[in-house]
């Protein structure tokens, strides 16, 4: 163990993977102390947001009551529950996978800003008032090796005061942009060049019932939709195209963006446009929005020798096609949690490398994935060709 004001782990990011890490490893270590960073604005919509019911199962071996604080939000309306996909995939009528045949019943359309939330307060909960260590709102600035620890510096978000913290472990759970990771020498190899232009609705008239909680793609020219109910009466709308694509332009243009919803997408155009959506007018908010949504894996992903890892998104980012991404960062982080108590318990037993964990997971998504969008046959666009195998599929560095 080391002294105060150090710590074993000091976590960057406090999403679902630092969450999942800090409360899997508080679990999983007795006398441990950790730091977990997060610079989020908890009032910022943030994309994200169906969450299948598999993931009630680690939410529970992580903190027993996060799964009552999610049913009891449900009847409350801040998370919905959804009630399975539809998809108009190689052709133009909807395909139901009704959420009641999954063996873990029907999943949620959550407001990912609250569910975070709700995970950083169970670690505060588990942080015992201090004794087992720290959540932060601040911004991490900087990291450097001083001897066998890492010194990390962070700026408070509410002071602006910069704070220098040592920890033997370092975890980059900064989501996409792998920050931690990147600055100790590790790259970001793209699968892909996904992007994602979304813009988030809501109704004209609150009378008007929308009843329809599925989640609901659609394949186009170019790329392919997605629509989401949300909670407080909105709706997300989400187009995914290459970055090179003829569409990805346009896209960037409301105009434009909202031409290609209803000329190549009449599945999900019906349900902006039935119920009565408009675009949600937010104070210094313009949409469409856009964000990476590319197939990546850091290379590499942990260093045992100088201790640090990455987790979630900063590790392996996936297609939003998959739905996987809280569900594998909760599940990730849980592993890497367990795995950070082995070798601070310096318990050689049962030990696991993370690189072998990530391999498996990137494997049945890349299968899954070429299985997916290998099932599209009625476009022959570079979009659709590429992810069929037919052309070579480029990958970049970022
Ligand atoms: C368009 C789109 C749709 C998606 N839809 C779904 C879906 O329906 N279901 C699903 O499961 N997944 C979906 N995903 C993926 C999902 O959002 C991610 O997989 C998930 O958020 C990963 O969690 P994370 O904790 O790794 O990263 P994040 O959720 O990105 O969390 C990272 C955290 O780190 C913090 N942070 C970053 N930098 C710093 C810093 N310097 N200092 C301090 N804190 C920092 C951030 O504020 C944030 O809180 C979607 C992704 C996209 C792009």
């Amino acid at each position: 163990m080391i002294a105060a004001p150090g710590f074993d782990v000091i976590v960057v990011g406090g999403g679902p993977a630092g969450c999942s890490t800090a409360l899997s490893f508080l679990r999983s270590s007795k006398d441990t102390r950790v730091l977990v960073i997060d610079d989020s604005d908890q009032t910022a919509f943030k994309v994200g947001e169906s969450l299948p019911s598999e993931a009630t199962r680690v939410l529970g071996y992580l903190d027993p009551t996060i799964p009552g604080l999610l049913r009891e939000a449900s009847v409350a309306k801040d998370h919905l529950t959804s009630t399975g996909n539809s998809s108009a995939w190689n052709g133009p009528d909807l395909y139901d996978n009704y959420a009641i045949m999954s063996v873990w019943g029907p999943g949620w359309h959550l407001d990912r800003a609250k569910f975070d939330e709700t995970l950083r307060h169970s670690v505060r909960q588990q942080l015992e008032g201090g004794r087992r260590g720290e959540l932060l709102c601040a911004r991490w600035t900087s990291i450097e090796r001083i001897g066998t620890k890492w010194r990390v510096e962070a700026q408070d978000q509410g002071t602006g005061a910069m704070q220098s913290y040592e920890c033997l472990w370092v975890i980059d759970a900064t989501g996409r942009k792998a920050s931690v990771a990147k600055k100790l020498g590790a790259r970001t190899v793209k699968r892909d060049d996904l992007l994602a232009f979304y813009t988030v609705f809501e109704k004209a008239d609150s009378d008007v019932i929308d009843n329809d909680y599925r989640t609901v793609i659609e394949a186009t020219e170019s790329g392919w939709f997605y629509t989401t109910q949300l909670p407080k009466q909105r709706r997300l709308v989400v187009y995914h195209t290459d970055g090179a694509s003829p569409t990805a332009k346009s896209a960037r243009k409301l105009t434009e963006w909202l031409a290609l919803l209803h000329d190549e997408a009449p599945q999900v155009s019906s349900l902006v446009g039935g119920p009565g959506y408009e675009v949600l007018n937010e104070p210094g908010v313009s949409y469409p929005r856009s964000t990476a949504a590319a197939s990546s894996f850091l290379e590499p992903v942990w260093d045992e020798t100088t201790q640090w890892a990455a987790v979630g998104d900063a590790a392996m980012a996936f297609d939003p096609l998959s739905s996987q991404g809280m569900l594998t960062a909760l599940k990730t982080g849980s592993i890497l949690g367990l795995e950070l108590a082995r070798r601070l318990a310096n318990d050689e037993t049962q030990r696991r490398s993370m690189v072998d964990v990530y391999d498996v997971i990137r494997k049945d998504f890349e299968e899954k994935k070429a299985h997916y969008y290998g099932q599209v046959r009625r476009f022959d666009t570079e979009f659709w060709r590429s992810r069929r195998g037919e052309v070579s599929p480029q990958d970049a560095t970022r």
